[in-house]
């Protein structure tokens, strides 16, 4: 059993105590910086020359310096930049003004698990990683709630890096709900998988594949785009609230006896299969090295995927039903072509 941790395992006042500097101020950069100014952390950004996110952050109210800079005023630096480019800042503005004694705070275990950084052995490491979305982390902290969070701790040299980790977590509202303790290697290879496997990869690919099977056979797109996409949102919220069963409740009994006929047709057992390889490719390196290789030589397989992912008819066809209904355009509007920050 997990062990889990929640608001009165934790002691603000170790985070309150120290100088903190989030690098970024992304999806999870303004949502952990905004999270610990309210709760009374004293925090800088630091962004690189130029950045478009400075004028967001200064909007905020934050104190916001160059990298190195920002690195040089901290007692914990947190690395919220794009994994892609964490070891390149960690190399050049980090490492070389990172005090003895410091802590370095992750919210993915990437660049830790497959050795694109390689930490002073005189800090110590942590990961914070909310197990959802930034927007979210912002969100739920500003309405008195929290996204759970997971917690561990790389490298220890002070012999208090586990109960700082709380205190950040806690800071971040990330105890309101949970934290479940994990280490760097468990963290990255579930997150990997989760996302590949289940929430985007294969969620998007078989929402496509139902749009596709309806509008080749001939039926309207819009009513394509409400069977298979429009509605997932109501079947994914069921499960969040009761799991699978509540949703089995929920539905008709034909959909649910379809659901059991029909479901491990469509899965069959040689999804588990493909899984398990995705899984293997994510523990023996070979995504990492493809999307770090990919990045390093300018992306052209990552844009040549989004542009054939956007250029996909369902989003045209959801574009124009969005329009329609006024309940949805909020979070539409927070969404940005290209980049979640
Ligand atoms: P984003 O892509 O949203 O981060 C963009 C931010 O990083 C911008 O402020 C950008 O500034 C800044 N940045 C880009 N390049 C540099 C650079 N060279 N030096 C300094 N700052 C730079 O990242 P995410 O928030 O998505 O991810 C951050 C970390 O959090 C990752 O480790 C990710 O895996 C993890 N994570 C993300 C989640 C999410 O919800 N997105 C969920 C859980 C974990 P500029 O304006 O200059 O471009
Ligand atoms: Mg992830
Ligand atoms: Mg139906």
């Amino acid at each position: 059993m997990a062990e889990l941790f929640y608001d009165d395992d934790a002691d603000l006042s170790l985070i309150a105590a120290k100088k903190v500097a989030v690098i970024g101020y992304g999806s999870q950069g303004h949502a952990h910086a905004l999270n610990l100014r309210d709760s009374g952390v004293d925090v800088r950004v630091g962004l690189r020359e130029g950045s478009p996110s400075r004028e967001k952050a200064e909007n905020e109210g934050l104190k916001v310096r160059g990298v190195a800079d920002a690195v040089k005023e901290a007692d914990v630096v947190v690395v919220l930049a794009p994994d892609q480019v964490q070891r390149h800042v960690y190399a050049d503005e980090i490492a070389p003004n990172l005090a003895d004694g410091a802590t370095l705070v992750f919210g993915h275990g990437f660049n830790i698990r497959y050795g694109y950084i390689k930490p002073k052995d005189t800090v110590d490491v942590i990961m914070v990683a909310p197990k959802g979305p930034g927007h979210l982390v912002r969100r739920e902290y500003a309405d008195g709630r929290g996204v759970p969070v997971i917690v561990a701790v790389e490298q220890d040299v002070t012999g208090n890096a586990w109960p700082l980790a709380l205190s950040y977590a806690k800071a971040i509202g990330g105890l309101r709900a949970a934290g479940i303790k994990t280490t760097f290697t468990e963290e990255t290879e579930t997150d990997l998988f989760g996302e590949q496997a289940v929430l985007c990869g294969g969620a998007s690919q078989l929402v496509q594949y139902g749009f596709e099977t309806l509008t080749e056979a001939g039926y309207q797109p819009e009513v394509a785009y409400f069977e298979v996409l429009h509605e997932l949102k109501l079947i994914v919220d069921l499960m969040y609230e009761g799991g699978i069963a509540k949703q089995r409740w929920s539905v008709s009994d034909t959909a649910e006896y379809g659901d059991y006929v029909s479901g491990p047709r469509v899965i069959d057992p040689h999804v588990k299969e493909n899984m398990k390889a995705v899984l293997g490719d994510i523990q023996n390196g070979a995504f990492a090295e493809r999307f770090i290789n990919d990045q390093d030589a300018g992306a052209p397989e990552f844009k040549a995927a989004r542009a054939k992912g956007e250029a996909h008819p369902i989003e045209a066809t959801g574009r124009e039903l969005r329009k329609l209904f006024a309940w949805v355009k909020p979070s539409d509007a927070d969404y940005t072509e290209g980049s979640a920050g």
